[in-house]
């Protein structure tokens, strides 16, 4: 069993398909370990994407992450890591498989409507970046 963290980004939540995407991740054998809504400040985004930092896009990508409220949620199942990604299609939904949730609900590589993690170790840095022990069940 593995654990990866999920976040709507602040275009899906303004577009109001929360609902339409978590369903995608308990139709498909993830379950909600944890879950919260929050609005990032812009330490949290810089810290968060701390490892994109040096490229051209990060200012961008860290003025969009506080453009709004994101939802952030564990996701738990077996190969959760590869999984969510696979769900989620590729970074930019142009090049993202039809039925992905990036095909289906992003608009352009900026704001691509969600992000998961991308190992798992990073997944395990970035859940307890989030969320304390006691929030996940
Ligand atoms: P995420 O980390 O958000 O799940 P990802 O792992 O598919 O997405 P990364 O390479 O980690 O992609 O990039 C992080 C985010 O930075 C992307 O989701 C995207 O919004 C933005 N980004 C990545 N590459 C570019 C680019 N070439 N131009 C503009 N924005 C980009
Ligand atoms: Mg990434």
């Amino acid at each position: 069993m593995e654990q990866t963290l999920s976040i709507i980004k602040p275009d899906a939540v303004a577009k109001g398909v929360i609902g339409k995407i978590l369903d995608r991740f308990e139709s498909n054998g993830l379950r909600i370990a944890a879950m919260k809504k929050v609005q990032l400040s812009r330490k949290d985004a810089q810290e968060f994407y701390a490892v994109h930092k040096e490229r051209p896009f990060f200012n961008d990508l860290v003025d969009f992450m506080i453009s709004g409220p994101v939802v952030v949620s564990v996701l738990e199942g077996e190969n959760a890591v590869a999984k969510n990604r696979e769900l989620m299609g590729a970074t930019n939904p142009k090049e993202a498989e039809p039925g992905t949730i990036r095909a289906d609900f992003a608009e352009n590589i900026d704001a691509n409507a969600v992000h998961g993690s991308d190992s798992l170790e990073n997944a395990k840095k970035e859940i307890a970046f989030f969320f304390s022990q006691r929030e996940i069940s």
